[in-house]
């Protein structure tokens, strides 16, 4: 079918989703999921499928980004520019690019204290990837080079490659692909509505005891770093307790142990601040970042380092890295992104955003399929449950469905949680929009999982 007539021709939804299920091989793929959402135009929250249906992305690109709204002349200048000066040019070895040293630069001026050395790659999981590598090479340059086991939690989303889909915590990531990365050991989640994971305990506390026992057990002068999310997003936006990562913080510390960040879905704004890690005590040794790091307008990511780390993988050359380390299209798209975000205020717009979604869902929270709403800036997980003393889980698959098929608004489902992540152009308007979408097909919702027509 292949034909250069393919590239112009007007092809209504129907026939897009026919060929993409003949030749579009999808991440993520669900056997039981054949309907398709070709989406093929976007400005602000809005989007367009390819009958020109309209719907309000309610999730960021379906994928926690697209901070600063789709179709930004901004970001396409800023590529075009880019494009005629210079498209590409590698970094490795003595090479260099303008855009990635003004990125890199802008980066470290933004990042907590401490944290402003730069590894740029094109996503989440080649930073994992990046950072696991980092960790362990750290301790084998100061004569440590037993130090490989990194600790990771159930319910952590880091990724897909060998490396970052080991260290995360579905067990579907690691199934039947054969032996994954050693020497990863999987931590409960801190996830204070799941009480009965914590046997009658506090959740902290029993955290901290088996994070020592872990510790115990493996060995500290085996184990080399610990990666978390501050709020797990995958898992169905989790904010820990407050005094979570202050604890295990200390904890690691004591015992020599790194802790790297995920913060490709919680930076650049969408819970509300630049970096959500120092807001939560977390004080990392390395962040990775990916997504709204461009808004997703270019694929990249950037993984800080703190000067130790960076100097100990330097220091007898780090031989790792992409093709496509600080493309400088990726970089001026990231820098003019970073600019919007800045002039137009999109941290606080971001907790405005989320103060209104979780305000108009309040009338939710007493339906008898909502477990628990929670959110971190404009992100908001709303875990249905089919009876709320069991915490039973409803899938939200088909909800989500709903909330798009029949009031056009695009929201996300992750197991048992619904998820609202919007660019953080929102206004009000297309809040109270979202919510009651929500509102709606979750009052329809039974606790067997089926849905009331309209
Ligand atoms: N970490 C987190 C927290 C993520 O949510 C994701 C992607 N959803 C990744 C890492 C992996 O990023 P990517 O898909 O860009 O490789």
């Amino acid at each position: 079918m292949a034909s250069p007539f393919l590239a112009t021709a007007a092809l209504d939804m129907a026939a897009l989703a026919d060929l993409d299920r003949r030749h579009l091989v999808h991440p993520h793929q669900r056997s039981d999921r054949t309907d398709r959402a070709v989406i093929v135009r976007g400005q602000g929250c809005a989007v367009w499928d390819a009958d020109g249906a309209e719907y309000l992305d309610a999730t960021g690109g379906a994928n926690w980004l697209c901070q600063v709204g789709h179709g930004r002349a901004e970001l396409a200048e800023a590529a075009a520019e880019q494009l005629r000066q210079l498209p590409y040019f590698t970094s490795f070895d003595v090479f260099s690019n303008d855009k990635s040293i003004r990125l890199a630069t802008r980066l470290a001026g933004l990042a907590p204290a401490g944290l402003g050395q730069v590894f740029f790659t094109c996503g989440g999981s080649e930073g994992v990837d990046t950072a696991i590598k980092a960790a362990r090479l750290y301790h084998h340059r100061r004569g440590e080079s037993e130090r490989t086991w990194i600790l990771a939690r159930r319910f952590g989303y880091h990724g897909a490659t060998y490396g970052s889909g080991t260290a995360t915590g579905f067990d579907g990531m690691q199934h039947a692909v054969g032996p994954n990365l050693p020497h990863v050991h999987k931590l409960t989640p801190p996830f204070p509505y799941h009480s009965e994971w914590f046997e009658g305990r506090g959740c902290t506390d029993f955290l901290i005891d088996e994070l020592a026992a872990a510790i115990e057990q493996i060995g500290a002068h085996n184990i080399a770093a610990m990666i978390g999310e501050p709020v797990m997003a995958g898992g169905g936006v989790v904010p820990p307790p407050d005094d979570y990562w202050p604890r295990v913080r200390a904890l690691l510390r004591h015992n020599g142990i790194l802790l790297i960040a995920d913060e490709v879905v919680t930076a650049f704004g969408r819970t509300g601040a630049w970096f959500d890690s120092p807001g939560r005590g977390m004080d990392p040794d390395m962040i990775v970042t990916a997504k709204g790091l461009t808004s997703g307008y270019a694929p990249l990511g950037a993984v800080l380092f703190n000067e130790d780390i960076a100097a100990a993988v330097t220091d007898d050359g780090f031989f790792h890295g992409y093709t496509y380390f600080g493309h400088p299209t990726a970089c001026a798209i990231a820098l003019a992104n970073l600019d919007l975000i800045e002039n137009e205020g999109l941290l606080d717009r971001s907790r405005q955003i989320g103060a209104w979604l979780r305000e108009g869902l309040t009338a939710a929270e007493s339906l008898p399929v909502v477990g628990d709403i929670r959110m971190a800036g404009a992100t908001i997980g709303v875990e249905l449950v089919a009876d709320r003393a069991t915490r039973e889980p409803i899938m939200a698959g088909p909800a989500a469905t709903e909330i798009r098929k029949a009031h056009g608004v695009i929201v996300r489902d992750y197991g048992n949680t619904v998820v609202i992540a919007p660019p953080l152009v929102m206004d009000e308007q297309q809040a109270a929009r979202t919510v009651e979408a929500m509102t709606s097909v979750l009052t329809r919702l039974h606790p067997d999982g089926t849905i009331a027509p309209r």
